[in-house]
């Protein structure tokens, strides 16, 4: 089967020709099937967030290929990098950069506003999805009055409002207590569920060695040192 993500030969060199080049990946091979849940671990410095954002279309290698579903988008225009990173992946990060200031429904909205969906349709998806998480009543609500579990469920929101295939986490319990830790994880259980491909920079052992991670890509000094499927 053809997988959902295919990267060959990646390498990644920041500050090339200058004092401070960094050779942040090296040598990268994998390929990730569709529905997948993978762990990528390894030390910090190791590469981890180098290799999520080109997966995730954020920037351009210095060397190698990233395909998705066969295509070839590592050589794509900008323009054409945007669009497949709106429509193909949702991203989680530490920090949720909500807007604080605005509303619940249109921080979700917020990655619908560059597609040609009518404005009805956007508003249509958000309240879909923050159904989903709960937040239902809370949609007019400015983010800055919401908790920090809400917070966090309307950052997933977003993340997801545009369907996206393939979810991609860099160190998404990092600053969380257990509980948030927690109904994250069940969140990710869901999107799992319903054959999402999670891909999950992390040293969280709770997240690690939880039932939901079916593989662990190990990095170090910007290589894969070990790629083990449970
Ligand atoms: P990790 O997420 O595993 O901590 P990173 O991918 O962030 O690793 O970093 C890998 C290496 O590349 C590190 O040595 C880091 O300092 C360096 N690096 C990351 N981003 C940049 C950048 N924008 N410019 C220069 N060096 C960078
Ligand atoms: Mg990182």
């Amino acid at each position: 089967m053809q997988p959902l993500i295919r990267v060959t030969d990646l390498g990644k060199i920041y500050n090339r020709h200058r004092p401070d080049e960094m050779v942040a990946l090296q040598d990268v091979n994998l390929e990730i099937g569709q529905g997948e849940v993978v762990a990528l671990t390894g030390p910090s410095g190791s590469g981890k967030t180098t290799l999520l954002s080109l997966l995730g279309c954020m920037g351009r290698p210095t060397s190698g290929i990233i395909s998705l579903r066969d295509h070839q988008v590592s050589k794509l225009p900008e323009r054409f990098l945007a669009r497949i990173r709106r429509e193909s992946f949702g991203f989680v990060f530490q920090q949720y950069h909500l807007l604080r200031d605005v509303t619940v429904i249109e921080n979700v909205m917020l990655p619908l506003y560059p597609t040609d969906m009518p404005f009805r349709q956007m508003k249509n998806y958000a309240d879909q999805v923050l159904t989903r998480f709960g937040l239902e009543g809370m949609a007019a609500k400015k983010v800055k009055l919401l908790s920090g579990g809400e917070q966090q469920r309307v950052a997933i929101a977003r993340a997801l409002v545009g369907r996206p295939e393939i979810i991609i986490a860099d160190e998404p319990t990092a600053h969380l207590d257990n509980r948030l830790a927690g109904e994250l994880m069940d969140i990710f259980t869901l999107l799992r569920n319903e054959g999402k491909t999670l891909i999950i920079a992390t040293h969280d052992p709770l997240v690690v060695n939880s039932g939901l991670v079916q593989r662990q890509i190990a990095m170090r000094f910007g290589q894969i040192e070990k790629d083990v499927t449970r």
